[in-house]
């Protein structure tokens, strides 16, 4: 890793510190008999924590400046398989995953897309550990009636428990971003039964479009005003309440009341 030359945009922040990494591992509960997918290879130092603890590592990088670097690890770690892609490009059904961990420090500018990617896999993944921006992670797991709570936090909060373990200082990493990061757990639950996902999120952005107006104004022009204001009653809601101040099970008892 002499004289690397880290691509900003590709949102390169690597972690050195074995300790860290071990404790990253760790808080993805990751066990001997896991496959685990990794998004962002870096120079391969989670990858290879990842490939002690478990059976089998699959991992994406999609700078081929690392490839030596990675191809070198795969020498001596045989339970780790590398694709030089890009993630968002990949065909997950094709690796054949049942039960994997994600287990990632993964690159920031397309954190978002990355989630919604994993979500469209969800049923093979047992967790997802993700390591994020801390403003970040904060909107996943914030609470209804939190400064945070928006259409993230509930749509991810429908399908997982969402919790933050562990905060990660900027100066764990090199180099240095501007800000602190933390790890994001999701653990998918099955507490909800929601009758068309896609639909789902698309009522939730429609609930925040305009975070200030009531929920009755945001959706007025899409619902029936009366069967809005009968939905609201159904919950024990004033006609006066906005978004953030609605729980995820009464955004999904309202959506079944109006879909
Ligand atoms: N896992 C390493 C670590 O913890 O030190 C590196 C983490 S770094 C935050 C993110 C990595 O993701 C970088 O190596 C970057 O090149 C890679 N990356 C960026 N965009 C990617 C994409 N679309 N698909 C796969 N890898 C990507």
């Amino acid at each position: 890793m002499e004289k690397f030359n880290f691509k900003k945009n590709l949102g390169q922040n690597f972690i050195f510190d074995k300790n860290l990494l071990r404790a990253i591992a760790r808080a993805g509960d990751v066990e001997k008999s896991d496959v685990v997918l990794e998004i962002g290879a870096g120079a391969g130092t989670l990858t290879e924590v990842l490939a002690e603890m478990s059976s089998k590592v699959i991992s994406f990088e999609i700078d081929e400046s690392l490839r030596l670097t990675l191809e070198s690890l795969r020498n001596k770690y045989k339970n780790i398989e590398f694709h030089f892609q890009d993630f968002m490009a990949a065909d997950i059904d094709s690796l054949n995953l049942s039960s994997a961990r994600v287990i990632a420090n993964i690159p920031y500018y397309i954190t978002t897309p990355i989630v919604f990617k994993l979500i469209d896999h969800i049923k093979k993944f047992k967790s997802i550990l993700i390591l994020v921006q801390k403003e970040v992670a904060e909107r996943f797991a914030s609470n209804c009636g939190g400064k945070e709570y928006g259409i993230t936090s509930v749509i991810l909060q429908s399908i997982f428990h969402v919790s933050i373990p562990r905060i990660v200082k900027k100066e764990c990493f090199t180099p240095s971003p501007k800000v602190d990061s933390a790890l994001v757990k999701m653990i998918p639950h099955n507490k909800y039964k929601i009758s068309d996902f896609e639909k789902f999120k698309s009522f939730i952005h429609l609930c925040f479009s305009m975070r200030r107006k009531t929920l009755i104004n945001n959706l007025k022009n899409n619902y029936d005003k009366e069967k809005i204001i009968s939905a609201l009653n159904e919950n024990s809601y004033p006609l006066t309440v906005r978004p953030e101040q609605i729980s995820v099970e009464n955004f999904i008892k309202i959506f079944d009341s109006l879909n």
